[in-house]
């Protein structure tokens, strides 16, 4: 295999694009090219507004949608009617676009049993970025080295019952954990509750790396303890990584702590 997938162009030739990109963390440095290059072709951008507000170049012409963060269907439905009407329109995220973000809300739109017809001509792209939590990684080591799972904490969209069950099993099987949407204003204790059931399964000097703002100016990364995170300093902009068993701190070099989970695994002695 090699080169990227061919794109097919859509049937209706008047109908145009929409590119569900992520922008990833935070800076102008860790954006691919492509998504880049979609910013600056597109007519239209649409996105929660503080995503919006992270894209600095304003090409003449194109317009902006900026939205609640709570209406991602209406908005991923918008998205498509302008795509429809000849547009290209992209369509923000942070990080990358399929974690936690609009790739699905826009797969779920087109899986509506009534979608509009109109949206059959249009073609769907999906540009990937750098996620948060590959970002936080990057900064402090090799934390995310062996297997691990990604969970986010809110309960907006699933029950909090999935979430503990999730975290109860992944932390059981000795998975090193990304958490994401760790607190809010409106919900400020879910994280406490996560860190008590992994706190079942892992010891309490288990490292945990706390990234705010990961490759943004105000970015503050620290790596703690399972038993000395500071809930206070756990918001909706920071990603947490909880070691495993096996991962340890490396003595610093350049003035700088790092973390690692080592690729190999010891041998489960069962009997
Ligand atoms: N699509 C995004 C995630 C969206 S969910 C991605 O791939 O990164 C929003 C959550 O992502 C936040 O609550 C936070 O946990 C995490 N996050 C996103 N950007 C971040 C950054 N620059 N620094 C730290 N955490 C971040």
């Amino acid at each position: 295999m090699s080169g990227p997938a061919p794109s097919p162009r859509s049937a209706d030739p008047s109908a145009g694009r929409l590119s569900v990109v992520g922008l990833g963390p935070g800076g102008r440095q860790w954006r691919t090219p492509e998504v880049s290059a979609v910013l600056a072709a597109a007519t239209d951008l649409v996105g929660y507004e503080t995503y919006l507000a992270m894209v600095d170049e304003r090409p003449a012409g194109q317009l902006r949608h900026p939205s609640d963060n709570r209406e991602e269907g209406a908005r991923a439905a918008g998205a498509l009617d302008l795509a429809a009407a000849g547009h290209e329109v992209a369509m923000i995220s942070s990080g990358d676009p399929g974690v936690f973000a609009m790739a699905s809300a826009v797969m779920e739109q087109l899986d509506r049993p009534d979608r509009p017809a109109s949206w059959d001509g249009v073609e769907v792209v999906v540009c990937p970025g750098i996620t948060a939590a590959q970002a936080a990684a990057a900064r402090v080591g090799a934390p995310l080295g062996h297997d691990y799972a990604t969970i986010s904490l809110s309960d907006n969209l699933k029950p909090w019952s999935v979430i503990e069950a999730r975290l109860d099993a992944a932390a059981g099987a000795d998975f090193v954990l990304a958490l994401y949407n760790p607190a809010s204003r409106r919900r400020p204790r879910q994280l406490g509750w996560a860190l008590e059931i992994i706190g079942r399964h892992r010891a309490a000097s288990t490292p945990v790396v706390v990234a705010r703002d990961v490759g943004r100016p105000a970015e503050a990364i620290g790596i703690v303890t399972l038993a000395t995170v500071d809930l206070e300093q756990v918001d909706m902009r920071t990603v947490l990584i909880v070691g495993s068993s096996t991962t340890s701190l490396v003595a610093s070099t350049g003035g700088r702590p790092q973390v690692y989970t080592p690729r190999r695994y010891p041998a489960v002695v069962t009997g």
